[in-house]
């Protein structure tokens, strides 16, 4: 942004200065009515939002490229450049223009970013909007270790602050956890983002920011603690602390009236809870569906019937963080339990919690002094409703003693007298902003009522002065009016002229008539308007006083919002359970994972009701690897999601689609399920495949829940089933997992047959003359064949092809029955088991006796022949 060596004018020099201390954001400079934009800015925000790119004369020197938007619409267009991902710094004047000597004084008093906004229009009520900094992970290359992560997430619109220290194997769920919209990072780190970073925006900052000893007086002096141990943060969080700091920093920047106001930080102890993997989270599709990542068709969108954002937000968060301790996650399932039985007191809770706003939210918009009349008037609605709630919260506590109840009501807090202030202070529908319409109720302020008193008096007299004119003067069609320019005027038609009185002194004349004022209506009108201007500021005095009195009790505020948050969220569980026949998991420290007449959440919802067939599933030491076979479309992949969806379930606190469930607490669950191709991060099919179970042999444990959908089917047959057999059996002997295993690889039902602990089981189908029914049950044993083709029939494969394939199905079959016959021989004369399975290998058809089954000799030339078998006998000799 050069303009070659000719001085710029004071104005473009103003904005130089600050627009190089806000490099990497776009400058929204105001002049007057209008924020400006120039240089580079100009052109992004011209392209973006589609504003007319114009120019300006810099002093003589080269033309500026410039682009505006009216103050009026700053929002809209904020939001506009924020959801793209930008950053707006908005710079304001602040001195009055008309009092300024030379170029009025301008500052940044605020940069929106994608992760910091209180903007309504940019947050969404069911989700946080945080912003996570992270710090560590460096390699020890000596000692080949990664040293921890520390994670310090803020959403500075709920004003939530929370800590973590994380591996790199686990950063992945945490992140996902937090979903964050702006990543901040140390400039020049090589920390590896894990594919929960989505969108976000990254942000690096300079190393020396997340100073730990900095970051650790930087909170302290924050939360007014001489030590961080009375937040409940301990050595071990030093990686945390130090990305906090980092954090604290950059939205101090951000905000440069102060630092916005955070609740007392919240260390999330990783332990106790279930880290979940991108696969696992995408293949339950928990709270994104596989298909367009909506929220239809998830676990969540089943859950969800909280009634207030609060709710629907920590919903979320448990469905992401299901529990691994049984206490933690029976207090969960107690209280529950009470709703699900007392149906009058789940109703009267939902209802007295439906009428509750986002508390939170409005409670950091109070403390960081961006409250609108209107969000105090809601914030005095909903705290109003919390006597009820805990009325109710009491009287569940008592029919049920539950632990979590006990812990809530000994801290709760109605905010009464903060309700009752907000209740007698605004009036009943407040306005937008304090100005035209009235904010503070009568009675509240003697002062107020007395200006109001006049304004109105002043008003009442000008009525009267039209009529006492009238009368004197006999003018039955005068008029008085008021316009900005000249106030409050008596108008007098053309014909009515020869009557107005001496003392009338004339200010306008209009097509019709005359416009005149009196020493009577100039002092009436000087009281109306002062008045008018002075109620404006004493209204805004008593506002302040109040928003001021509410700030210093956000901790109250945000302990009601922690609260109504874990009340709703029980409550909508409840209600779930109660709507869709859920049952109450017995939870457990054994191994074992019992479920009777299991059903999936969202595909039973899919179809009528009772059209969904449940299912037992059993698994136990003895019996902990179940191998399931069964036709394409039989429902594998569904009863394999379920076993999944109702541990997780389980775990985060919910009744469970089942008609009973024993559930031993399972540390990990994992899912590999399906073929997904992951083209983005360049890897191929198969590739992915292997990775992802890979990532499933390292860190599963004998507590973990495994599930396997196909592994192995993107490569050859040979090396698919092969891996298949040595993923079982690592599984099963070295793991020593639950683990669920479906597949069409039918040679692996053999495996029961050596190893003690694996089951075979099939999803039933009948055949009915040549057409299959589906009957979506689970029955012990394998299935012998995979009913493809007739799926294929189904899917409406043309009937040639469907011949076709029934023909090589045959030639295949034929083979494989009679290698299977020799290799039965061969193996007759061995011992071991493995040698068995190995024959099992032999058994799958040569790759040239398939070419040769596959050929369809009647449509070939002599010549075709001929070279055909010269290849196939080139490709003999080789092989
Ligand atoms: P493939 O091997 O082709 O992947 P699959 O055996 O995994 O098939 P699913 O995808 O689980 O089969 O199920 C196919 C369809 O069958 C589902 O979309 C659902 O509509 C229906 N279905 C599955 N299980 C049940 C059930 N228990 N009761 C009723 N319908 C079911």
């Amino acid at each position: 942004m050069s303009s070659v060596g000719q001085a710029p004018t004071p104005l473009m020099q103003q904005y130089r200065e600050i627009k190089s201390r806000h490099q990497n954001a776009l400058l929204f400079f105001r002049m007057g009515e209008f924020y400006e934009m120039f240089y580079d800015d100009a052109e992004v925000a011209s392209r973006v939002l589609g504003l007319t790119l114009t120019s300006r004369n810099n002093g003589g020197a080269a033309d500026v490229p410039l682009a505006g938007v009216p103050a009026k619409a700053l929002q809209e267009y904020v939001r506009r450049l924020v959801q793209q991902g930008y950053r707006v710094a908005i710079c304001e004047q602040t001195e009055d223009p008309k009092l300024a000597r030379g170029i009025v004084r301008r500052e940044v008093v605020e940069t929106v970013t994608p992760g910091v906004t209180y903007a309504d229009e940019l947050l969404d009520g069911a989700r946080n909007n945080f912003i996570c900094a992270l710090w560590g992970g460096g390699a020890n290359r000596s000692r080949g270790t990664m040293a921890p992560i520390g994670v310090a997430a803020a959403d500075v619109s709920t004003g939530e602050l929370r800590l973590c220290v994380t591996t790199i194997a686990e950063l992945d769920a945490i992140l996902a956890r937090y979903a964050p919209r702006e990543i901040l990072l140390p400039q020049g780190s090589d920390l590896p983002l894990p594919p929960s970073r989505a969108e976000a925006l990254i942000t690096e900052r300079e190393t020396w920011e997340f100073d730990a000893e900095l970051a650790r007086d930087d909170l302290a002096r924050q939360y007014r603690v001489q030590s961080l141990e009375g937040l409940g943060i301990g050595e071990a969080e030093q990686p945390a602390i130090a990305a906090a700091g980092g954090l604290l920093r950059y939205l101090r920047e951000l905000q440069p009236g102060g630092l916005p106001q955070l609740a007392r930080p919240f260390v999330d102890r990783t332990s106790g809870v279930m880290p979940l993997d991108e696969m696992t989270r995408r293949n339950l599709e928990l709270v994104e569906s596989l298909r367009g990542g909506g929220p239809e068709g998830t676990v969540l969108s089943v859950l969800d019937r909280t009634v207030t954002p609060m709710g629907a937000r920590q919903l979320r968060q448990w469905i992401l963080a299901p529990l691994t301790d049984r206490v933690a996650i029976d207090e969960r399932l107690d209280v529950v339990t009470g709703l699900v039985s007392d149906s009058l007191t789940r109703d009267a809770l939902r209802t007295a919690l439906d009428g509750v706003r986002d508390v939170e939210r409005l409670g950091a918009k109070i403390a960081s002094g961006r409250a609108t009349p209107r969000d105090v008037g809601a914030l005095g609605a909903s705290l109003a409703r919390l006597p009820e709630v805990e009325r109710l919260v009491r009287q569940l506590a008592r029919t049920s003693s539950v632990a979590l109840l006990d812990r809530m009501l000994a801290e709760w807090d109605s905010c009464a007298t903060e309700a009752e202030a907000i209740r007698s202070t605004i009036v009943e529908h407040p306005p937008l902003s304090i100005g035209d319409e009235p904010t503070i109720a009568s009675s509240v302020d003697a002062e107020l009522d007395r200006l109001r008193t006049l304004r109105d008096g002043g008003k009442d007299a000008i009525a009267d002065i039209q009529a006492s004119e009238r009368a004197r003067t006999g003018i039955a069609s005068l008029k008085v009016g008021f316009n900005k320019v000249f106030g409050y005027y008596i108008e007098v038609t053309r014909a009515n002229q020869h009557l107005v009185p001496a003392d009338y002194q004339r200010r306008q004349t209009i097509t019709n008539g005359e416009r005149f004022v009196t020493p009577a209506l100039k002092e009436y009108e000087e009281t109306i308007l002062t008045s008018g201007e002075r109620i404006e500021t004493r209204e805004r005095e008593l506002f302040e006083t109040l928003r001021a009195r509410l700030a210093a009790r956000i901790g109250a505020l945000q302990c009601a919002a922690r609260a109504i948050a874990l009340l709703d969220v029980v409550a909508a569980l409840a209600e779930v359970a109660a709507r869709e026949s859920y049952v109450r998991p017995v939870i457990t420290d054994d191994f074992a994972l019992e479920i009777g007449a299991g059903r999936h959440p969202v595909v039973e919802r899919m179809m009528p009701r009772d059209k969904f067939i449940p299912n037992d599933v059993l698994l136990t030491e003895d019996a902990r690897v179940i191998i399931l076979t069964g036709p394409n479309m039989a429902g594998k992949s569904t009863i394999l999601r379920q076993v999944g969806l109702i541990v997780l379930m389980a775990q985060m606190g919910s009744f469970v689609p089942a008609s009973s469930a024993r559930i031993g607490v399972a540390d990990r669950l994992f899912t590999r399920v399906g073929a997904s191709d992951n083209l983005v991060r360049g890897q191929s099919t198969f590739m992915v495949e292997m990775s992802e179970t890979s990532a499933i042999l390292h860190s599963a444990t004998a507590r973990s829940l495994v599930l396997l959908d196909e592994i192995g089917r993107g490569t050859s047959t040979y090396d698919g089933v092969s891996i298949a057999w040595a993923v079982s059996e690592h599984l099963h002997e070295r793991t020593g997992c639950k683990t669920i295993f479906a597949t069409h690889y039918h040679e692996l039902t053999q495996l029961a047959q050596d190893l003690e602990a694996v089951r075979n089981f099939n999803v039933a189908v009948r055949e009915v003359n040549d057409d299959v029914l589906f009957l979506h049950r689970l029955q012990p044993g394998g299935a012998d064949r995979s009913y493809g083709i007739e799926v294929g029939r189904l899917a409406g494969l043309p009937r040639e092809v469907l011949e076709r394939a029934r023909q090589v199905l045959k030639l295949l079959e034929g083979e494989q029955l009679a290698a299977g016959k020799r290799s039965e021989g061969r193996a007759n004369a061995r011992s071991e088991p493995q040698h068995d399975q190995l024959a099992l290998f032999a058994a799958a058809p040569n790759p040239l006796v398939l070419r040769l089954a596959a050929l369809d000799t009647d449509s070939m030339t002599p010549l075709q022949a001929l070279s055909l078998l010269a290849e196939l006998s080139r490709d003999a000799k080789r092989s």
